[in-house]
């Protein structure tokens, strides 16, 4: 960020979001991390607490909030598959409630809200790559749906906030990203075929493998969230983010097993519902407003998280 400020980043203790409070404080702001640790964990900020900077309220975002910000980061939502569809119904309130009490203190406080939103808008995608033209392909009763619903009427709340009421949106799509701080058993491809190389367990490849997946690594994401709040008013997204690189789960299993020097072997099981067959970010649009692209490449950016998880499993 261009100065020190105070901001606001919902789901703080999460995966990505404790990246970005990490980042946002050691470029001298003051961050307020809200969550409410149902996918994170205080271990993702405990290196936080004692920074006079750092505000840890454990809060659940569907509940209004009350709060003098300069800036939002709203994150706060389940991102594994495993996890937004344990409670969905609760999954659809956090993307929705959470989304309107959000957008309801940016509109209070005339201050800027980045949405996490996400690739899962394109749903099973028809066109490849996806730019942010496409208006996706997305089942609504399946159980995938109150992810994936509930974050496109998240869009649609910080589209009409902006054309009704002025708020300084910033919508941005992130695409599959992966690294340190993980849930080592979150279900997600990247965290599941680590810990089961790691384990020497047999790689659950879901399906026959030759479904696609584009990975991005979670220092370069958190690069473009900060870049993207940077941008001008009139700089509304949506926006692509995530490594336009496109691999098979049996290529990212292969790598996997090369990388961790692993004697696990790959077993077959049945595909979960709606799971999209191929996706692969365009972000001609990323790199040209926020003159951002990915450095980290799939192999480099695994070898760290194989570290992580060695380190911790
Ligand atoms: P995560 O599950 O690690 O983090 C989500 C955080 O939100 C957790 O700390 C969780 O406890 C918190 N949270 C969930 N519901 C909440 C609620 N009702 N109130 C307060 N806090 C709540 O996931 P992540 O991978 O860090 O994802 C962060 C955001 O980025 C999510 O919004 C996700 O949809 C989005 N995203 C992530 C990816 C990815 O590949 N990691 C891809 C696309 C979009
Ligand atoms: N996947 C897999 N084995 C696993 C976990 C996931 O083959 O143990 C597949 C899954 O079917 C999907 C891809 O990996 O095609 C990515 O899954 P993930 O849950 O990480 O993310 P998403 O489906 O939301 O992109």
């Amino acid at each position: 960020m261009q100065k020190k400020k105070a901001i606001l980043v919902t789901g703080g203790g999460g995966f990505i979001g404790s990246h970005l409070c990490e980042r946002l404080l050691a470029d001298g702001n003051d961050v307020v991390c809200v969550d409410n640790f149902y996918t994170g964990s205080k271990n993702n900020i405990r290196h936080l607490l004692d920074s006079p900077n750092f505000e840890l309220i454990r809060h659940d975002v569907t509940f209004p909030l009350y709060i003098e910000v300069d800036a939002i980061f709203n994150l706060a939502c389940p991102a594994s598959p495993v996890h937004y569809q344990n409670n969905p119904i609760h999954t659809t309130k956090t993307c929705v409630t959470g989304a309107i009490n959000m957008l309801g203190i940016a509109k209070r406080l005339n201050i800027p809200i980045l949405q996490a939103s996400t690739s899962e808008v394109y749903g099973n995608p028809l066109e490849h790559p996806q730019t942010e033209e496409y208006w996706g392909n997305v089942n609504c009763i399946g159980i995938r749906s109150c992810y994936d619903e509930g974050k496109r009427c998240a869009e649609t709340l910080f589209f009409d906030y902006q054309r009704q009421l002025d708020v300084a949106i910033k919508v941005v799509r992130i695409f599959n990203t992966y690294g340190p701080r993980m849930l080592p058993y979150d279900g997600r491809v990247v965290s599941n075929f680590i810990v089961q190389a790691l384990q020497g367990k047999d790689i659950t490849i879901y399906g026959d493998g030759s479904q696609t997946r584009s990975f991005c690594y979670v220092a370069d994401l958190v690069e473009a969230l900060i870049a993207m709040m940077d941008t001008p008013k009139d700089i509304i997204g949506p926006v692509n983010l995530g490594n336009p690189g496109e691999f098979t789960m049996l290529e990212l299993a292969e790598m996997i097993i090369e990388l961790t020097k692993s004697k696990s072997k790959m077993v077959f099981v049945d595909l979960p519902q709606d799971d999209p067959t191929q996706r692969k970010p365009d972000i001609s649009k990323a790199k040209e407003i926020l003159k951002w692209k990915p450095e980290v490449q799939l192999r480099e950016g695994l070898s760290k998280t194989i570290k992580y998880f060695d380190s911790i499993i």
